[in-house]
């Protein structure tokens, strides 16, 4: 037998469920963007990264970032100063800073600052020394880093910066994670870890997952999964997992003490009620300052600086374009909650959710041991994680 199967699942079927077909095809309601009560917004500050990962989307844009190329030694933020300004004037309740790498470009100590509020005299400060100090105030942010260039000799920028929540990414245990990222790039990746943690710095490590590197992934949390919050999210460039697969891994992450699935499939399946907060509760700015709601999306839909109006109206649109009940999710008795999760990684073709209910399961192997999993366990875990880091997905 597989070792990561989990054998023992007590799982009430739901099959009986009536099927949702009158919804099918119908307008489903659209909640208006409310710009002063976001969840986050998504920054990609630039798509320049230190690393040259196989398969990496940033690596080869699709959209017209390729036009952003520059010395990593010389770029700031391709975000302008009115689009930075702007953001900075909304409240979300987090900014989450993606790339690239943000680490690598000087300016974004800076602009950090002045999304929470500062008085942007960070820019001369940070310049004069790396290690001055940056009064930051006010919002989270989270800042999604391959960890490389975390070191005892940088670790202090990062420590002057209240409310800071770092991500590391990380492509599954060792041997997986060097295969795509590079040699050393794990060991580092773990280094900078562990002195975030010594700086008691919020810090969690982000997986993303397919069939190809799931055993891999397992094996990660194995190691780390009890110690350190973890966050997974599928591989958009890959088929989603079959659904077996799909099962066994929500139950591994349910099992966990601080853990969460990105996606609204795992949300449902663990039972919270949650659909795709792109254009609701978030949006996200490229480098360009154009702006679309799914951070992986190429629709642009605004740009930086529009007004409220025009962007809560361009918002509302691209939600009631996504928005439907695929074929696959037809009997699912969360699909006027879910919607069909994510329209990017495609995982409603083989969500679990469906044919189970997280009710008590007891799941074997992640551990070498048993592990109760019950729906509270499973909610205090995620909203453990919203504590560390309000995230993408
Ligand atoms: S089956 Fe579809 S609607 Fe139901 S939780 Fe999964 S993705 Fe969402
Ligand atoms: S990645 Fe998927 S779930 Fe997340 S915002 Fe984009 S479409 Fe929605």
């Amino acid at each position: 037998m597989n070792k990561l199967f989990f054998e023992k699942s007590r799982i009430e079927s739901t099959l009986n469920e009536e099927p949702l077909m009158e919804t099918v095809g119908s307008e489903p309601p659209v909640p208006e963007m409310n710009l002063r009560n976001l969840e986050t917004i998504i920054i990609f500050p630039y798509n320049e990264c230190n690393l040259a990962c196989r398969m990496c989307p940033v690596k080869n844009p699709i959209r017209v970032d390729k036009a952003f190329r520059a010395d990593p030694n010389e770029f700031e933020w391709h975000i302008s100063d009115e689009g930075v300004e702007w953001l900075s004037s909304l409240n979300p309740r987090s900014y989450t800073i993606l790339g690239g790498e943000p680490l690598i470009s000087k300016t974004t100590m800076m602009i950090m600052e002045k999304l929470q509020g500062g008085d942007s005299k960070a820019q001369e400060r940070y310049h004069k020394s790396m290690y001055d100090k940056l009064d930051a105030i006010g919002k989270n942010i989270v800042m999604y880093t391959n960890g490389q260039l975390i070191t005892k000799e940088t670790i202090d920028i990062l420590s002057v910066i209240d409310r800071l929540s770092i991500v590391v990414s990380l492509e599954g245990d060792r041997d997986y994670t060097n295969y795509i990222r590079g040699p050393g790039v794990f060991e580092r990746a773990m280094e900078a870890i562990k002195l975030l943690r010594e700086r008691d710095i919020p810090v969690t490590i982000r997986v993303g997952y397919s069939q190809e590197n799931i055993k891999s992934v397992f094996s990660l949390m194995r190691k780390v999964g009890n110690h350190i919050p973890m966050e997974f999210a599928p591989r958009i460039d890959k088929p989603p997992l079959p659904k077996r697969l799909a099962r066994n891994l929500y139950y591994a992450v349910a099992s966990l003490p601080h853990a969460d699935i990105l996606q609204p499939s795992y949300k449902n399946f663990v039972g919270f009620d949650r659909r795709c907060p792109a254009g609701i509760k978030r949006f996200t700015v490229h480098p360009d300052d154009s702006i679309t709601a799914c951070q992986w999306g190429s629709e642009v839909v605004a740009k930086a600086g529009d007004d409220d109006d025009f962007l809560k109206e361009a918002m509302r649109s691209w939600v009631a374009r996504n928005t439907r009940i695929e074929p696959e999710c037809i009997g699912c008795k969360k699909a006027t909650v879910c919607y069909s999760s994510c329209r990017v990684s495609k995982d409603y073709k083989q969500c679990p959710t469906k044919d189970s209910e997280l009710d008590r399961a007891v799941v074997e192997n992640l551990f070498d041991r048993a592990v109760e999993v019950t729906k509270e366990k499973t909610m205090k875990a995620i909203k453990s994680m919203r504590n560390i880091s309000m995230a993408g997905c």
